[in-house]
């Protein structure tokens, strides 16, 4: 079977296992593998071009400023983002806890230092700063889906400001219930995922928009697990802030991307403070550049900058449609052999619509961690524990699951040759089906 991303282009792929199993990689939801276009770009960067960006008149520093900043039109391409709404940062959860704490610094009064302009400006930043302040009785709203990066930083501000922490329910396959009464005229801010990392399940984000829009809520889109797989327009989608990381989406580690509506980000006070991100710096006082660079202090990982740039590019030659239709004919195949599995049961919906290819499943009886062990030796690499999402466990009444997850460079012969180890996997414990029926 032919791959939207040429398997050829992925040198991790074809390694062996300690036993001599060739590696079936279905662990990309937790981090994908890199093609060799990335792996050169971030060696080439690093053997000749490598310069502080921003800080030097030289070659080696000008030729870095000008690839930082490609990356950054090339990354905003993909998610439909203009190129000064992308601030680099280390990854996902630091783009999520970049808001959180952003939010907590203006809730306390600390925004005055970006307030600057003309009456009208000074105005528009005031009233942003407005919607951008949490007091008590105000409420921050979730789901119970939610990946802890997008939990925790939430839960810790509502602890800071007094806020109320309140969150969508599921329903019984774990998709969100979008309830009426959840968000109310005192939410500031709505944070969601886009993508399940455990059931797959993609998110009403229309609705959920909507109703945030109603009450002039903030949406925050943790984008993690839809920008590798399927296309994602985030003007489209209107949120106001978004977050994704390089190393899911065929990129480096050490890299990812809040997204921000540049009038909010311009609202912003920075999070981090240091060199790179001023303008006038005097004994008593500093002015901050603009966004994005306001939010981006210190030296950059510019080779890993580099590296999602061309990762970004490498999703968008192989086309985001393409990636989607093979992922779901992937996730179709997978949720259709796993279901028929004695005693293994799927956590999320059973049906290919409205999910993408990450599929969490419970073997009756066998830890995950021993079904890690069984398919790992036989060279299926996939991920087991809570996935950090210990609520989404909760609710299905268990404490961690196993999980498969797919990427464009995986075949339906992996996925059928998963489905046969999987179902031998409880005969391995002594477990026979028999005993289910
Ligand atoms: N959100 C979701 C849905 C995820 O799946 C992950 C990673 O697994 C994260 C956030 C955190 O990503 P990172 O560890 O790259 O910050």
């Amino acid at each position: 079977m032919s791959t939207p991303a040429p398997r050829e282009d992925f040198p991790a792929l074809h390694r062996t296992v300690p036993g001599g199993e060739t590696l079936v990689y279905l662990d990309s939801g937790a981090t994908s593998q890199k093609p060799q276009v990335v792996m050169d770009a971030v060696t080439h960067q690093e053997m000749h071009s490598n310069g502080a960006v921003k800080r030097g008149s030289h070659t080696l520093a000008a030729e870095s400023t000008i690839a930082y900043e490609k990356a950054r039109e090339s990354v905003a391409r993909l998610v439909g983002a203009d190129p000064e709404e992308i601030v680099w940062t280390k990854n996902s959860t630091e783009a999520l806890n970049l808001i959180a704490y952003v939010i907590d610094d203006i809730s306390r009064g600390r925004g005055e230092a970006v307030v600057r302009g003309g009456r009208k400006k000074k105005e528009r930043l005031s009233a942003i700063q407005e919607r951008l302040t949490l007091r008590e009785g105000d409420n921050v709203v979730i789901t119970a889906a939610e990946h802890h990066a997008n939990l925790i930083p939430w839960q810790e501000l509502c602890i800071r400001t007094g806020a109320e922490l309140r969150w969508f329910d599921l329903t019984e396959d774990g998709r969100i219930d979008v309830a009426d009464g959840v968000i109310d005229e005192n939410t500031k801010v709505v944070a969601f995922t886009h993508v399940s990392n455990v059931t797959g399940a993609v998110s009403p984000v229309d609705e959920i928009v909507a109703r945030a829009q109603a009450v002039g809520a903030v949406t925050v889109l943790d984008a993690c697990q839809s920008v590798p797989h399927i296309p994602v327009d985030l003007h489209a989608l209107d949120v106001d802030f978004a977050a994704f990381s390089g190393h899911k989406m065929l990129g480096p580690t050490g890299i990812g991307a809040l997204y921000g509506r540049t009038e909010l980000l311009e609202a912003m006070p920075p999070f981090l403070f240091g060199g790179s991100m001023v303008e006038i710096v005097r004994m008593d006082k500093t002015t901050y550049a603009n966004p994005p660079a306001r939010f981006e202090a210190g030296t950059q990982p510019v080779a890993q900058v580099v590296g999602m740039g061309v990762a970004a590019e490498y999703l968008m030659n192989i086309g985001m449609d393409a990636v989607e239709r093979h992922e779901y004919e992937l996730t179709k195949r997978a949720l259709e052999g796993i279901t028929q599995i004695p005693g293994v049961r799927v956590l999320g919906p059973t049906s290919p619509d409205q999910r993408l290819g990450v599929v969490a499943f419970d073997v009756e009886g066998v830890h995950p961690h021993d079904v890690g062990q069984v398919l790992d030796a036989q060279g299926f690499a996939i991920r087991v524990g809570h996935h950090c999402a210990q609520p989404i466990h909760q609710h299905f009444g268990v404490h961690a699951s196993s999980r498969a997850s797919f990427a464009p460079y995986n075949t339906a012969e992996e996925v059928d040759r998963f489905l046969e180890a999987l179902a031998r996997v409880r005969s391995y414990f002594g477990l026979e089906d028999e005993e289910l029926r």
